[in-house]
């Protein structure tokens, strides 16, 4: 069993796949987001208790660490840190100096406790996931964490891909593409995806490391100051006063006020500071606003304009907030899929990730879609195909036919599965024949109706709307088909695209000659006399030259022999209908 990893800036969350579902584990107080921070003292914290450490023991404790994992100093976010440049980073704490490797692992290794402690096994393999834009040196860091920890980590996966697959998003057709907006707790980041045969891939990624949720705390927090005309704070009362305007922040996504209470600041002083919804946003909006730049700049990158994405999802705590989600919409001028928690989504991918790698998710994968068009065969040995390939389970479609005989008394049902143009090649599942009165051609009237159920069977019922009569068949095996076997007949499909379709159009022309022929003869026989010779002959040598196309099995010669057929025949047509006229 393969778990699911979200190592976040702020957050981190642990999962499996279980009984079906990806499943999130919570710790003994049920709480599944564990903060992102380790205090090193007396001995290592990690997660909540250490977040409490943080205002009391800020330089024993560490958050974000993050920002720092593969980097070298001087790089991008070791500002403020000293070492050689160019030199893997370390970071000074309770008197270590510690790799970023090593801090993250702690929480993995939190994880880990967490998981195997609900879950009631050891859990030894991982995936976890990492930002788009992480490089090599920071992925290669990521996994050593990950084994510093015990995990045998199995996959780094983009935490924007994780994100759309628990979206359930890889179901969409296709070349569809979806932008991941995900503001987080420390950094923002928008991701442009396609869908390329089931797998993302990555279009282009924009965003700024130093925008998040801490940012809007941040700004909370002066608006608070500032109403409540505070002094300067220690440290530890600046970290009590985020806190509060975190928590503040997070209620007022839900309610309209919400009362900040900070009673036995140093000095003896207590505040209590209403705020409303509007208040915050009005301080937070120019920081969301920021945004904005970076998701233009993603839709520029991966060529497409807003108009072009089929979705748009949100990941990161901070897109809770209703402002983030109306500028959202402002930018893409598209409602976001909602579905999904977005401080979870990243992390059940990072399951699914896991559940398809280690096998436990294939049957259900191949449950969910049809993973081959399913049709009948018509009249000329051509497939119908009335539920396409990669339609979403449960599914129900119909269509009507007729009888391309006259005085036929009944049709073969023939059903088949495939993407071949010719009923032939694709595989036949079964079949039945469904009687009728015999009829003129094209008289008889039967619906044919094929539905789906949630485990994949199949029934096709076919009624013939003259008498009523009705038949239906189950077939068992429409859904359950071999990876192997699916790709095969995609290979064969494609292989054989050109060739398949002059068969169809070989075969629809020669359907047209063949009802062509014998009504030229008989109008023939019945205006002999009525028509100039010359015009005769005329006829006669078209339907030779239909007749040696036929033979020759060239579909271009058949369709141009039979449109020169249909020149020569007007007059004898146009005299056939007016004597159909003086006749009634
Ligand atoms: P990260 O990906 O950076 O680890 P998360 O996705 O967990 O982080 O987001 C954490 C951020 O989301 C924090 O800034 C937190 O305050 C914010 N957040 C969580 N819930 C809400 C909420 N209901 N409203 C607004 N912000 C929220
Ligand atoms: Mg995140």
């Amino acid at each position: 069993m393969i778990a699911g990893i979200d190592l976040g800036t702020t957050n981190s969350l642990i999962g499996v796949y279980e009984s079906g579902f990806p499943t999130l584990l919570a710790d003994t107080d049920g709480r599944r987001l564990l903060p992102s921070v380790v205090h090193y003292g007396d001995s290592i914290l990690v997660g909540h208790e250490a977040r409490r450490m943080q205002a009391i023991h800020p330089n024993r404790t560490i958050a974000s660490v993050k920002r720092l994992i593969g980097r070298r100093f001087g790089e991008e976010g070791t500002e403020g840190l000293t070492g050689i440049p160019g030199a893997p980073v370390t970071i000074p704490l309770g008197g270590q100096n510690l790799s970023p490797e090593e801090i993250s692992s702690e929480i993995l290794k939190k994880l880990k406790v967490i998981a195997e402690a609900r879950h009631g096994t050891e859990i030894t393999r991982a995936v976890i996931t990492v930002p788009a834009y992480f490089n090599d040196a920071q992925r290669a860091a990521t996994r050593k964490a990950g084994e510093l920890a015990g995990f045998s980590v199995e996959r780094i996966v983009s935490e924007p891909t994780a994100a759309a697959l628990a979206y359930g998003l890889d179901r969409l057709q296709d070349r569809s593409k979806i932008a991941v907006y995900d503001l987080g707790g420390g950094t923002f980041d928008l991701s442009i995806l396609q869908l390329d045969n089931g797998v993302f891939q990555v279009l282009s990624t924009h965003g700024d490391t130093r925008l998040g949720g801490d940012d809007l705390d941040q700004a909370i927090a002066a608006l608070v100051a500032s109403k409540a005309s505070l002094p300067r704070l220690s440290l530890p009362d600046t970290i009590r006063l985020h806190e509060a305007a975190r928590l503040a922040k997070e209620t007022l996504s839900t309610e309209e006020q919400s009362t900040i209470r900070l009673p036995f600041l140093e000095g003896g002083m207590n505040i209590e500071v209403m705020l409303t919804r509007a208040e915050i946003e009005g301080a937070c909006s120019p920081i969301i606003r920021r945004t904005r730049i970076h998701c233009l700049r993603a839709l520029e990158d991966a060529g497409i304009k807003a108009a072009d994405l089929d979705q748009v999802i949100l990941v990161g705590g901070s897109t809770r907030m209703p402002l983030v989600q109306h500028l959202v919409v402002e930018i893409f001028g598209k409602e976001p899929n909602l579905s999904q928690h977005p401080d979870e989504s990243v992390a059940l991918g990072a399951i699914l990730q896991g559940a398809i790698l280690d096998g436990s998710l294939q049957n259900v994968a191949l449950l969910d879609i049809t993973p081959l068009s399913l049709g009948i065969e018509t009249f000329g040995g051509l497939m119908n195909v009335i539920i396409p390939r990669n339609t979403t389970i449960p599914a129900k479609a119909g269509e009507m036919f007729t009888n391309a005989v006259a005085g036929q008394s009944g049709m073969r049902i023939t059903v088949l599965q495939g993407e071949r143009e010719l009923a032939a090649d694709n595989w036949k599942l079964g079949g039945f024949e469904i009687p009728f009165a015999p009829s003129p051609k094209g008289a008889a009237r039967v619906g044919v109706q094929f539905s789906i159920d949630a485990d994949g069977i199949l029934q096709v019922l076919a009624r013939d709307t003259g008498t009523g009569i009705e038949k239906i068949v189950e077939i068992k095996s429409a859904v359950e088909v071999s990876d192997e076997a699916v790709e095969a007949m995609l290979a064969g499909s494609l292989e054989h695209a050109f060739e398949d379709m002059d068969a169809r159009i070989f075969t629809e022309a020669r359907l047209k000659a063949e009802e062509m022929l014998p009504a030229v003869e008989a109008a023939l026989a019945q205006l002999a006399g009525e028509l100039p010779p010359d015009e005769i002959a005329g006829i006669r040598h078209q339907t030779a030259e239909v007749t040696a196309a036929l033979q020759s099995k060239e579909t271009v010669r058949l369709k141009q022999t039979l449109a020169n057929l249909d020149n020569a025949t007007q007059s004898l047509a146009t005299r056939l209908i007016e004597r159909a006229m003086k006749i009634s």
